[in-house]
């Protein structure tokens, strides 16, 4: 064996060391007691990954699957280039909320998790569950806000399936839609390759989205105008690949469960710690008015226009830049640093001083948020 390909085997072999090592701690982390599914294995936090990992990783484990990234990334035939590929099912209830719907979710979601492996998205499927008694009009609305948002993002949905099952089997329409993408960045990106001394970046105000929701589903008495950020990611994106190339370490859209919880799997995944600084988190006064009031906490929950980089230091201030460039990313803020250590771990300095753990979501507050 020449010596370059002597170093590459052993990178290689570090690599799946790593990927092994992370699949053990997520087994002894995750623990699935439940005997049933209760509304909490869908909010994206603690329950989620113990049925992920408790039934659905274990049958299915494969090197694609096991990196557990938002799409798996695989060339076609060796030496082609990297395809995205993903999967997301919608079931949102108010079907129509402020700021959106769940068609524009349902393309939007699926678009964003191609983005976050750095792929140009370029197609969708769509699957239809209807229930009885549906209106049609309903239906016509949610298919045409598809539309247009498919027209925004870039991409064609170029196939679909319905199914139609009894009144009182469904809520009203579920929504199932794939995509593929086409791999932009030349280096390996992804939750596991965030390193100490990375900065961590967002590209706007947290929690607009699940209290959106929430006010709209509760005849709550608070006054509001907060609006879902349902929006596509990737040409943001775009411009982060091209500020800090093979600087940007990892993308991920702090969707269910929120940034503690997006932020908890990479720290996980990296073998890292993740210091954030909440004076530096952005939160639009009025989400963070109705958290206090509901007792919540904006940092788990969730967002459908947000996306958390993490990059180089020597790139971080190009990348702020590139993402304050874009309307999407106006309000964008470096909010915290990657730590070699306690691994695994994520802590927030408080705005009073203080430092405190921050943990993935546990429970769900919202259920069917999207
Ligand atoms: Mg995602």
């Amino acid at each position: 064996m020449q010596p370059d390909q002597d170093k590459a085997g052993s990178k290689l072999g570090e690599a799946l060391d790593k990927i092994e090592r992370v699949r053990v701690h997520r087994r002894q982390k995750f623990n699935l007691r439940d005997t049933h599914i209760t509304l909490s294995h869908g909010s994206g936090g603690k329950a989620t990954h113990n049925l992920i990992e408790g039934i659905f990783a274990p049958a299915f484990s494969n090197p694609l699957l096991d990196r557990m990234d938002d799409s798996a990334v695989f060339a076609v035939e060796p030496g082609a280039s990297h395809m995205a590929f993903t999967t997301d099912t919608y079931v949102v209830s108010p079907l129509f909320f402020p700021g959106g719907d769940i068609g524009e979710l349902a393309v939007n979601g699926t678009v964003n998790d191609l983005a976050m492996a750095g792929a140009k998205p370029l197609y969708l499927s769509a699957g239809f569950i209807l229930e009885e008694g549906l209106a049609i009009e309903d239906l016509r609305r949610i298919v045409t806000s598809m539309a247009g948002a498919a027209a925004r993002a870039g991409v064609s949905i170029i196939t679909g399936d319905t199914k139609v099952v009894q009144r009182g089997k469904a809520d009203k329409v579920f929504i199932n839609t794939a995509g593929v993408g086409m791999v932009q960045a030349a280096w390996p990106m992804g939750q596991a390759q965030a390193r100490p001394g990375d900065k961590v970046l967002i590209n706007g105000p947290v929690g607009d989205h699940g209290i959106a929701i929430l006010l709209a589903r509760e005849a709550l008495e608070i006054e509001s105008t907060i609006g879902s950020d349902t929006a596509p990611l990737y040409e943001l994106v775009a411009r982060l690949l091209v500020a800090a190339g093979p600087a940007l370490h990892c993308l991920k859209d702090p969707t269910r469960g929120g940034v503690a919880t997006t932020l908890n799997e990479i720290a996980m995944t990296s073998e890292v710690s993740i210091a954030l600084d909440q004076n530096s988190i952005p939160v639009r006064p009025e989400v963070r008015g109705a958290c206090e009031i509901l007792g919540l906490d904006p940092l788990t929950i969730a967002n459908e226009g947000k996306l958390l980089a993490i990059v180089a230091p020597e790139k971080a201030e190009a990348a702020l830049q590139a993402l304050k460039s874009h309307p999407l990313g106006r309000e964008a803020a470096i909010i915290g640093e990657v730590r070699a250590e306690p691994v695994a771990m994520v802590f927030l300095r408080t705005d009073i001083g203080g430092t405190r753990v921050l943990d993935m979501l546990v429970g769900d507050p919202l259920p069917r948020i999207c």
